[in-house]
């Protein structure tokens, strides 16, 4: 039997939205494309198994295969990451670091993490996340002029508030992020340091962007955004940490791991460790860097004024448009991208005053420097002026583009 003869709501659904992946250019800067043998282990029968507990320490019986597929994804990201212990159970991003908080802070404690406005995770403070609601936050921001964080002024909040923890890393922050400052700082106010790298994992994996390992107690990232695996998240730790990361993942925040998902971060982390990702997170940052400079040549103003990672962040604020208004006309232009909040941006986080654009999918689909600079054509035409004649024009070109780079990896 299959989904197309037992339930075909959600099968035309499913069909829908791989139709939707060919015919548009996905440029969210947090998405990417896995590969088939990612999707075929996150499809397999291992979605059946209860695994509570961790290998050879487990509440449940029949778990010899499930403990080779968490041990064998466990090595390999201390194969990546050089690091001293890690935990693949997170269910996601946000598990990862609710878990890691609660490993090392008491509710009430202080948190000093990057404001949601200039580039932060909601999980780093926001009043309505529950990092905001169980614990004393503390927001650091970005320098008004430069947007770049101001590692002085990080420091001055950092002595003056006495943090028990600093949080670095960011959501929407074009630039490199500077761990050892940060370690340093941390070490000054006694804070522990966690760095959450969830965007720029897989560049950090192939030493492309400073390595957090070396300076802090806990490093947590997600495996589904620059690192192209299945949605989940990951902790690393120091040695010191790890039997108090490892229980408040299980049993503290989560019951029984999704064995699936694991076996789909063993076989992601398995492409990752390969010289072809090598290969395809510098083209990433080269696609990233050709994006921002054909953007700039067309007037296009950008946060920070250009990239170091992946991303983008443009500043409508001369264009006279609204984030939200932007995002509408290139998803009608089959465009895709999200509105952003740009730093002290005086737009709600609803309208916004920016867009976010990524290109770890248009990379996955094969583009390189030329194409990418013809992509960066487009969206400069539709958020210059979005009219019907432009956003139907441009269809007509995204829609070549889309043939010319399939996204057809066993997925029909
Ligand atoms: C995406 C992201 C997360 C959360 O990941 P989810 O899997 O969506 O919960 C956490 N931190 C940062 C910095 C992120 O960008």
């Amino acid at each position: 039997m299959s989904l197309k003869k037992t339930d075909t709501e959600i099968y035309k659904a499913i069909q829908n939205e791989i139709d939707r992946q060919h015919k548009n250019l996905e440029m969210i800067a947090s998405e990417n494309y896995t590969s088939p043998e990612v999707l075929e282990a996150m499809g397999s029968p291992l979605t059946d198994k209860y695994a509570e507990g961790y290998p050879g320490r487990r509440y449940y019986g029949g778990c010899e295969n499930v403990d080779i597929v968490e041990n064998i994804a466990i090595e390999r990201a201390k194969e990546i990451f050089k690091c001293e212990h890690v935990n693949v159970q997170p269910h996601s991003g946000s598990q990862a670091n609710i878990a890691s908080y609660l490993a090392l802070l008491d509710i009430g404690d202080k948190i000093m993490g990057m404001d949601l406005s200039c580039g932060g995770h909601l999980t780093h403070g926001h009043p309505l996340n529950f990092s905001g609601k169980y614990f004393d936050i503390v927001p650091y921001g970005v320098d008004k002029k430069s947007h770049r964080i101001d590692y002085e002024k990080v420091r001055e909040i950092a002595l003056k508030e006495r943090p028990d923890l600093i949080v670095c890393g960011a959501s929407a922050y074009p630039r490199e992020i500077d761990f050892k400052k940060f370690k340093e700082i941390a070490d000054e106010c006694d804070a522990y340091l966690m760095a959450d790298i969830a965007h720029i994992a897989g560049l950090v994996a192939k030493g492309l962007h400073p390595d957090p390992v070396p300076y802090c107690d806990v490093v947590t990232t997600t495996t589904h955004k620059t690192l192209r695996g299945p949605r989940g998240g990951m902790i690393m730790c120091k040695k010191e940490y790890a039997s108090a990361i490892d229980r408040s993942v299980f049993p503290g925040n989560q019951g029984g791991p999704l064995m699936h998902v694991i076996a789909a971060k063993a076989v992601c982390f398995k492409e990752v460790l390969s010289e072809d990702f090598k290969d395809y997170a510098k083209q990433v940052i080269a696609n990233c860097r050709a994006l921002a400079g054909e953007l700039k040549n067309r007037g296009i103003k950008l946060i920070s004024g250009g990239t170091d990672n992946h991303l983008v962040l443009v500043d409508l604020r001369p264009l006279e448009i609204t984030g939200k208004k932007a995002e509408a006309a290139l998803q009608a232009a089959g465009i895709v991208v999200n509105k952003n909040s740009i730093p002290y941006d005086p737009a709600k986080p609803l309208v916004t005053s920016g867009i976010r654009i990524g290109t770890p999918v248009l990379t996955t689909r094969g583009f390189k420097e030329e194409g990418i600079k013809t992509v960066a054509g487009l969206i400069a035409r539709v958020i210059k002026d979005p009219s019907e004649e432009i956003i139907s024009d441009v269809n007509g070109k995204v829609r070549e583009l889309c043939k010319k780079y399939p996204h057809n990896k066993g997925r029909e």
